[in-house]
C-alpha cells in the first residue's frame, strides 16, 4: 500500500538535505518601532530585533494616514467585501482607488487584484489567451529573471516563450529579429528586480517593443511607491510611462498594505477584468485594505520625505560597504543584495545575526534565487536609522573577518 505522508516527507528531507528548508521567522511589527519587532523563538522565548530584509521600503505600513485610513474603514464598512467584484462584491474604493491608479500611470484604466502575484498570473495569462484567439501563438519574451508570477502566467497560456539573458538588450533584439514578423508579441520584464539590486533598462527595451511591434509589460512591484516624482515608478522617473502598454504594481511593498494592480489603455483593462479567472472568481479586497491603499498611494504622490529617506539610507549603507570592503552586488536601486553562494553557510550566517546580534535576515536560496548564488537581501529603509546602519556594517564586517564567511560551516 502507497503511504502518501512518507512521499511528502522525503520531499521535505531532500529540502533540508539540500539545506534549502523553509524555516519562517515569526514576528511581532510593533506599531511605531518599525524596523524593530518582535521575534519569536520555537522554545518559547522572545526578543527585540531590527529586521533587514523587509518590503516595507518606506515605513508606510505604520503610517498614520494609512493607519487611520484602514480604521475608519473599518468602523464605516465592516470587515469583508461580501463578495466577488462581479457579484456585490464592487466597493466604491475599489473604483476611487483604480481612478488614483490610472492617473498616477497617466493611463486610462486600471484593475485592482488581491495581490502582487495574482495580478502577474491572471494578466498575462489572459493577454496570452486573448492575443493567440486567432490560432496564432504569440510569442513572449520574458527576462531569465523574472519573478515566479510571471513565469506561472506565461507558462499557463498557450505561447512561445522567449527567454533573455537578464537585462541583455542585444539578445532580446536577436530573439526578435529571428521572429516570425506577423505573430503576436510581449516583452515582459521588471524595472526593478529585488534579488539583484538592479534595474531594466527600459528605454532600450521599449525602443525594440516599438521597432517589432511588441506589447510592453512591465512589473514595478519594487518600484512603485519608491521612485518617480509622484511615486508611479522607474518609468515614471524616467518619462517613459507613455512607452509601456501594461504597468503592473502592488500595495504590499512600498506602499505597505497589500493587493495588485494593473494599468493601461480602457481596451486591455476592460478585456483582462472581462477574462481573467484569477480576477473573476475571487472574493474581492476588503475595505479596509483598500482605503489604506488609496491613501498610501494618495499620499505618496506628493510627499517626498519618505522617498529621499530611503535612497539617502541606501546610498549611504553602499559607501559604508564599500569601505569595508564587503562584496555586495552594485545594482542602481535601493536593494542590496550580499551573495554567500552556498545555502547552508547562508542559513548559519543570518542564524549567527539572528543569535548574536539581534538582527533578522532571512536567508535567500533556490529557486527564488540560481543555486550558488545563495544571498543575504539587505534592504535599509526609510525607518533605519544611520546607527541602524552602522551597526549592521560593523556587524557584517566582523563576521566576514572572523569567519571567512565562504567557507563558515555549521554542524
Ligand atoms: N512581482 C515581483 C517582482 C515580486 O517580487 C513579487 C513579490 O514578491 C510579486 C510580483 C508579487 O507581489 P505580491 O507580494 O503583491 O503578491
Amino acid at each position: 500500500m502507497m503511504n502518501y505522508n512518507d512521499i511528502f516527507e522525503n520531499h521535505l528531507d531532500n529540502l533540508r538535505k539540500e539545506g534549502r528548508y523553509r524555516v519562517f521567522a515569526t514576528l511581532e511589527r510593533q506599531c511605531g518601532h518599525f524596523p524593530k519587532a518582535i521575534h519569536h523563538n520555537t522554545d518559547g522565548t522572545s526578543k527585540k530585533v531590527t529586521v533587514w530584509c523587509s518590503n516595507d521600503y518606506l515605513g508606510m505600513g505604520q503610517n498614520k494616514k494609512v493607519l487611520d485610513a484602514m480604521q475608519n474603514a473599518i468602523t464605516q464598512y465592516g470587515a469583508g467585501a461580501g463578495g466577488t467584484r462581479n457579484i456585490s462584491g464592487t466597493h466604491k474604493l475599489h473604483v476611487d482607488l483604480e481612478k488614483s491608479l490610472s492617473a498616477l500611470h497617466d493611463k486610462e484604466a486600471a484593475l485592482v487584484f488581491s495581490s502582487g502575484y495574482v495580478a502577474n498570473e491572471g494578466s498575462l495569462s489572459t493577454l496570452i489567451k486573448l492575443l493567440g484567439a486567432d490560432n496564432q501563438k504569440p510569442i513572449v519574451y520574458s527576462d531569465e529573471l523574472n519573478h515566479a508570477s510571471m513565469i506561472h502566467g506565461i507558462k499557463s497560456g498557450v505561447c512561445e516563450k522567449k527567454i533573455y539573458r537578464h537585462n541583455d538588450i542585444a539578445h532580446l533584439k536577436e530573439l526578435l529579429e529571428n521572429s516570425d514578423t506577423a505573430r503576436p508579441k510581449i516583452i515582459a520584464f521588471e524595472s526593478v528586480y529585488s534579488m539583484e539590486g538592479d534595474i531594466a533598462p527600459i528605454a532600450e527595451i521599449c525602443a525594440l517593443a516599438k521597432k517589432y511591434n511588441a506589447m510592453t509589460y512591465l512589473d514595478e512591484v519594487h518600484a512603485v511607491g519608491l521612485y518617480g516624482a509622484h511615486g508611479g515608478g522607474v518609468a515614471q522617473a524616467r518619462g517613459l510611462l507613455d512607452q509601456i502598454d501594461i504597468i503592473e504594481g502592488t500595495f504590499g511593498k512600498a506602499y505597505g498594505v497589500m493587493g495588485g494592480f494593473i494599468t493601461g489603455t480602457r481596451a486591455v483593462i476592460d478585456a483582462i477584468r472581462s477574462y481573467a479567472s484569477g480576477f473573476i472568481f475571487t472574493t474581492a479586497l476588503p475595505p479596509a485594505i483598500l482605503a489604506g491603499a488609496l491613501a498610501s498611494v494618495e499620499y505618496l504622490k506628493t510627499s517626498e520625505i519618505e522617498r529621499m529617506r530611503a535612497h539617502s539610507n541606501a546610498k549611504y549603507m553602499k559607501q559604508k560597504l564599500d569601505n569595508a570592503g564587503l562584496p555586495y552586488m552594485k545594482g542602481d536601486s535601493h536593494i542590496i543584495p550580499l551573495i554567500i553562494g552556498d545555502a547552508k553557510c547562508c542559513k548559519a550566517v543570518t542564524d549567527i545575526l539572528l543569535e548574536q546580534y539581534d538582527i533578522y535576515v532571512q536567508p535567500i536560496n533556490y529557486p527564488t534565487v540560481p543555486k550558488g548564488t545563495e544571498r543575504m537581501r539587505l534592504t535599509a529603509t526609510a525607518a533605519h536609522s544611520i546607527e541602524d546602519i552602522d551597526k549592521m556594517v560593523d556587524v557584517l564586517t566582523t563576521l566576514y573577518n572572523e569567519h571567512e564567511i565562504l567557507n563558515l560551516k555549521r554542524a
